[in-house]
């Protein structure tokens, strides 16, 4: 599809782009390749096991312990059997003050605080979930799982040096696992240390050779390794710009490039109200190279890094500025911690583009096929029916504007930072005063009245 034949649907599909980049899944256009699902981010939202493997011991026979040492013992298991596990940590701790340095105890106590940091944070409260995995890992220093689900809680929560440096401790500490592996090599891929994570995966291959997915994985970062051996780096402020030096559309355009990335990060940053300390890596590529790994129709990715496609710098230079606004949006909201609904990220994403001069009537926002924002809380990109995505993006970005307008421009700033200890609905109430559902009735009738 040629990308300027409608800047609408280019736009359109490109919002697609992220979503579907994120969620690893096939994207709604029909005739794009199918996509890569296992690069980068997508994967940290796969959990590699749903329980504790390190079960809790209930081995605690030796003859020193007191029966009420091991009654505790006993009952802490069992309110872990019965999904309590707010109630195990009580009792593991309890136990411990008996015999402190007991290690079965701690090995139970450190599983009983993942089960419930996992609770937690399903319940939307991730700055308490990395308290108690934190209090995990320092109990017990050889669990793999609290490992994992601290690194991927501090990713999501754009933590990314603190996740390194966890799973560093813990493969230094012996932990060689491939989900670990797994993980540290795709943050060096999306730091752009290829070496580094073609090492790492490989080292996750040989522990797990079955695992097709590794396989995979480790040839995508192979190739990629290969493609980008004789690319440069330039450093901005807030990004790592990489581009192949022998390419003379895109060397003669970075300066401009890099000037206008800086200048859509202080846009998306101001409209979000969220400044992430991660530097960001964004590679320029020109469309063979791009089209690589990416749908046939999509301009932009974000996996984790941006990715653009440079092809007629002097024709695409206003639309990299909006895609490159687009991208940013949905990069910033990837560190708010919770993951997000895809109308906010749409919505948001399209407002910071910038506006078309558009304006929707009210019939196609509400007489489509798409009744509620309930509908545009997943995912979108499985969808085939062109008139309900092209509503979700509108709708999307018309109740993203209304809220700023009936609100106020900060309105977004309380949103995401009420949310880093509630769940979505929590915070919703708590930042516009009623439900998200009585939100929508306002923002429909105000439709109705225009
Ligand atoms: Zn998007």
């Amino acid at each position: 599809m040629n990308r300027f034949v409608s800047v609408g649907l280019w736009v359109l599909l490109l919002g697609a782009a992220g979503v579907w980049w994120w969620q690893g899944r096939a994207d709604h256009s029909n005739h794009a390749q199918s996509p890569d699902t296992s690069l980068v981010h997508g994967n940290f939202e796969r959990q590699p096991f749903t329980t504790p493997t390190q079960l809790p011991s209930s081995a605690l026979e030796e003859a020193s312990l007191s029966p009420r040492l091991l009654e505790l013992n006993q009952q802490g298991l069992q309110a872990l059997a019965n999904d309590n596990p707010e109630a195990a940590v009580g009792l593991f701790e309890a136990a411990l003050e008996m015999a402190p340095e007991q290690p079965i105890l701690l090995g139970n106590l450190a599983s009983a605080l993942v089960a419930w940091a996992v609770v937690v944070q399903q319940q939307g409260d991730v700055s308490s979930a990395l308290d108690l995995l934190a209090r995990a890992v320092a109990v017990n220093p050889h669990n793999v799982v609290a490992y994992y689900w601290l690194a991927h809680l501090q990713l999501r929560s754009g933590q990314r040096d603190a996740a390194k440096a966890h799973l560093d401790a813990a493969l230094a500490n012996g932990l060689e696992h491939a989900v670990l592996l797994r993980m540290r090599a795709d943050i060096a891929a999306v730091e752009g240390q290829l070496d580094l994570s073609v090492e790492i995966i490989q080292r996750a291959v040989e522990l797990d050779p079955t695992d097709e997915k590794l396989h995979e994985r480790a040839a995508q970062l192979g190739a990629e390794r290969t493609m980008f051996a004789t690319f440069l780096t330039e450093a901005t402020a807030h990004f790592d710009s990489r581009y192949d030096p022998h390419d003379p559309i895109i060397v003669a355009a970075l300066p401009q490039l890099n000037r206008d990335l800086e200048a859509a990060w202080q846009d998306v940053v101001s409209l979000l109200g969220v400044q992430p300390q991660d530097r960001l890596l964004v590679i320029w590529l020109d469309a063979a190279r791009y089209r690589w790994q990416a749908p046939e129709w999509s301009a932009a990715l974000f996996d984790g890094r941006v990715r653009i496609v440079i092809e007629d710098y002097a024709r695409e230079q206003q639309t990299i500025r909006r895609t490159l606004r687009h991208e940013l949006t949905h990069a910033v909201m990837h560190t708010i911690g919770s993951p997000l609904p895809t109308w906010l990220h749409e919505g948001l994403a399209q407002s910071a583009e910038g506006s078309n001069g558009q304006t929707p009537s009210a019939t196609m926002l509400l007489d489509g096929p798409n009744q509620s924002l309930l509908q545009l809380d997943g995912d979108w990109t499985s969808w085939t029916d062109r008139a309900q995505v092209t509503q979700a993006y509108l709708y999307s970005l018309a109740f993203c504007e209304w809220l700023r307008a009936e609100y106020g421009q900060s309105v977004m700033a309380n949103l995401f930072l009420n949310l880093k200890e509630r769940s979505f609905a929590d915070a919703w109430v708590l930042t516009f005063g009623a439900s998200l559902t009585v939100t929508e009735t306002s923002f429909r009738q105000s439709v109705k009245n225009l």
